[in-house]
């Protein structure tokens, strides 16, 4: 039997390729399920792997795609029987281990959740690592105590893929929320995922020496990192969380003091989806299906094919893809 797949080459001059193939089953890992992959996404971290950027791929060539959603063909594994419909995020598969840009994938039992019953496989991969990793950003800012009565909430990047989740999931939630984007014509699309205020990005993006800000925001989803999520920071209220999930401007921070946690009590919570233990994930899932409104994702959504993967890497390297991008692979 064979597969196909978008396959990541080096060649002996050390220049990476990507091209849909078609597979041998016997070149799949060695895991215990088997899964017909139905959708995949695209996220940054594939964009980096489409291009051999990052460090992330140690191995050519190299099947990528962090995320997938479809049935079981076969397990080895007595959690999982065929014609089950699971959802794998993470572990570190389409970087390590071949990913979910391919009509078939094998992997470990432990890295697979069951789908709850309210979601299709396309609607989970509208949702993805992205939404998968907003969802958990709001779970720890809810533990660290932000509710709707204490004030506006921000979210950064906005219009990719973890704000545009994010934004969404917190409006319906109720909470009253300012979405920063550098994309002005983005304004309506972050409206009517239900953002009520929307934030250039020119006006966090600059560093500034200042220890604090006026407060302004009662919690925040951060998915740009850099000097925004200090300026972000200098600015959340007494008692604010702010939750760290991504660093599309840099992973370093200079212009941050720790002055915002000393005299504001402010926490800042980091937000890992990629180890998260298996409880976790269900129940993130879980409230996925509960909280998100599944118009407002339609709304996210554009759906691509594998062939088109190798062009799509690079726009989402450079900022440019808004929303979630949901592949078919079939
Ligand atoms: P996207 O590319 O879809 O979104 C990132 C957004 O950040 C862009 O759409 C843009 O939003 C904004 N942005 C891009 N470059 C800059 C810049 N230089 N300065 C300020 N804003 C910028 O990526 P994702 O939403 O999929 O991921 C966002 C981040 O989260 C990535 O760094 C990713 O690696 C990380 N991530 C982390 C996870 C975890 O487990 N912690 C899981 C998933 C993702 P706009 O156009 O609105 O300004």
């Amino acid at each position: 039997m064979t597969f196909q797949a978008l396959l990541v080459e080096k060649g002996g001059d050390g220049a990476v390729s990507a091209s849909v193939q078609e597979i041998d089953d016997a070149r799949l890992p060695d895991g215990d399920v088997t899964v017909a992959v139905e959708y995949s996404t695209l996220n940054y971290k594939d964009g980096l792997c489409i291009n051999g950027k990052g460090g992330l791929v140690r191995s050519f060539p190299h099947v990528p795609g962090v995320d997938f959603a479809g049935t079981v063909e076969a397990s080895e594994d007595p959690r999982y029987r065929q014609g089950d419909r699971v959802v794998l995020t993470g572990w570190r598969v389409g970087e390590i281990w071949w990913g979910g840009f391919a009509t078939r994938a094998k992997v470990k039992a432990d890295w697979l959740v069951p789908l709850p019953d309210e979601l299709s496989t396309r609607q989970a991969m509208a949702i993805g690592t992205a939404g998968l990793t907003s969802m958990l950003s709001v779970m720890a800012l809810e533990k660290a105590g932000l509710s709707p009565l204490k004030g506006e909430v921000l979210v950064t990047g906005a219009a990719g893929g973890v704000g545009s989740v994010g934004v969404a999931l917190l409006a319906r939630l109720g909470y009253s929320v300012a979405a920063v984007t550098g994309r002005p014509d983005a304004a309506g699309y972050l409206k009517q995922l239900g953002a009520e205020t929307i934030v250039d990005r020119s006006e966090l993006s600059e560093a500034n020496s200042r220890p604090l800000e006026s407060e302004r925001w009662a919690g925040a989803i951060d998915a740009v990192g850099g000097d925004m999520l200090a300026r972000v920071l200098k600015q959340t209220k007494y008692g604010g969380a702010v939750a760290a999930v991504g660093l599309a401007a840099g992973a370093a921070v200079p212009s941050f003091t720790v002055i915002p946690f000393l005299l504001r009590g402010v926490s800042l919570l980091g937000i890992d989806s990629v180890m998260r233990p298996y409880d976790q994930r269900v129940d993130a899932w879980n409230r996925i299906a509960a909280d998100l409104p599944m118009e407002k994702l339609e709304a996210m959504v554009v759906e691509h094919r594998l062939s088109d993967l190798p062009e799509l890497a690079n726009r989402i390297l450079e900022g440019k893809v808004k929303g979630r991008v949901v592949i078919d692979v079939n």
